[in-house]
């Protein structure tokens, strides 16, 4: 039995914060206990304290957006056989740990990667987030992503969708992933086959997820009752209404946008004058983008007050960022409105529910899996606090403790 001893605990409920708290976890990595430091330790007078003065601990963060094989947007792509997309993959889950995610939902990547990586994981050849798989995405011929060669499924009409759908859970899907927009109105799938992918995906007792930043594919998307909506970037008031009614869970995924909404701004500033392609391109690119961003800016709190349920995701596809920045999309979440402790629970009890855990993690209590985020500082003063990642564990077992990566050292032969 180890106690851990903090300033607070976040319990990741939304509502509940102890003061100078502790938490009990027993040798099986589960918590036995969450109280005051007072009474944890009367309890168990013989366990192990060990103290994180100025500290918080909360649940460890969810991702429900991310590519964790994504090495499409590499420089030296052709270098990506199998081998090295199962490196690059391995060494994303282990930063993913490093930021505080012990659970991930990966929407879309190359066939059989997660499959791979979660067998990997059992064998302990990697030290993993917790993880959860769509395996491959599921498009219309020439839809949205058609050129991440192997990461994504073509299929026309109901029936070609149900087969995609077989595929992807022969695979070793956990979810069910369409995507139906791209960069106009224009939507990709039809109504009837988006009703289709939900109710095969349904059938056969899976949940599903739909990529729509547009209307009118957002209204389609929620019409054919996907369980997540992923984007949902240009969603009415409205519509997130409907969604509330109909328990769909919204995942904004708003700092990829703002990042790459970032990114074309400074490259528009540094592309040469001349009509390049290159220039073209970030124009095109850069101006859904920006209107992107604006659209969040302008509606994020109008749409949370709804009561639509939001989780976290975060999608990354720019290079050499952080794969799995949740502390960035909450804090995103707080700027734009929402209050602190509302965004960790976006982070933490929404996204536990979504992947229908929510009675074994995404909070801390007793009989939960103790997947811990110790963090320095006060997230509810200042939500940055997140970013300070001190420790981090997943299911008692410490994945991560701040110093550890900085000290490791590469030979140069
Ligand atoms: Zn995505």
């Amino acid at each position: 039995m180890k106690l851990y001893l903090a300033d607070r605990v976040i319990i990741g409920d939304g509502e509940q914060v102890i003061d100078r708290a502790a938490v009990a976890v027993d040798d099986e990595g589960e918590l036995v206990f969450v109280g005051t430091q007072e009474e944890t330790r009367s309890k168990f007078p013989q366990a192990d304290v060990i103290r994180y003065d100025g500290c918080t601990i909360l649940p460890g963060l969810i991702d429900l957006h991310v590519h964790i094989g994504y090495w499409w947007n590499k420089p030296d792509v052709a270098q990506y056989n199998d081998g090295m997309i199962a490196l690059l993959a391995a060494n994303n889950l282990k930063e993913a740990l490093s930021l505080g995610v012990t659970t991930i939902r990966d929407v879309a990547g190359p066939d059989g990667l997660c499959r791979t990586l979660k067998t990997a994981r059992k064998k302990k050849y990697i030290v993993s987030p917790r993880l959860f798989d769509v395996n491959q995405g599921i498009i219309m011929t020439g839809g949205h992503g058609w050129p991440l060669k192997g990461g994504m499924r073509e299929a026309n009409g109901p029936w070609e969708v149900r087969t995609a759908i077989r595929e992807q859970i022969k695979a070793g899907a956990d979810w069910i992933k369409l995507m139906t927009s791209d960069r106009t109105a224009t939507p990709e799938f039809t109504q009837e086959e988006l009703d289709t992918a939900v109710d095969e995906t349904h059938r056969l007792g899976k949940p599903c997820c739909v990529h729509a930043s547009l209307q009118p594919a957002i209204q389609m998307a929620i019409d054919a009752g996907f369980d997540t909506i992923e984007h949902a970037t240009f969603m009415t008031v409205k519509q997130a209404k409907q969604m509330a009614e109909k328990g769909l869970v919204w995942v904004p995924t708003m700092i990829t946008f703002f990042q790459i909404a970032d990114y074309c701004r400074k490259a528009l500033e540094h592309a040469p004058k001349t009509e390049s392609a290159v220039h073209e391109h970030l124009k095109e690119q850069g101006a859904f983008f920006m209107e992107s961003e604006k659209a969040y800016r302008e509606n994020f709190a109008k749409l949370m007050e709804t009561g639509v349920k939001i989780a976290t995701g975060t999608d990354i596809v720019l290079d050499g960022l952080p794969i799995t920045p949740v502390a960035d999309e909450i804090a995103l979440m707080v700027e734009l409105g929402m209050e602190p402790i509302k965004a960790i629970q976006a982070g933490t009890q929404n996204a536990a529910e979504v992947l229908g855990l929510g009675h074994r993690m995404g909070t801390l209590q007793a009989g939960y899996l103790a997947d811990l985020l110790v963090v320095k500082g006060n997230p509810l003063d200042n939500i940055t606090a997140l970013q300070s990642v001190h420790e981090v564990f997943l299911e008692g077992v410490s994945v991560f403790a701040s110093g550890t990566r900085g000290k490791e050292t590469t030979p140069s032969t």
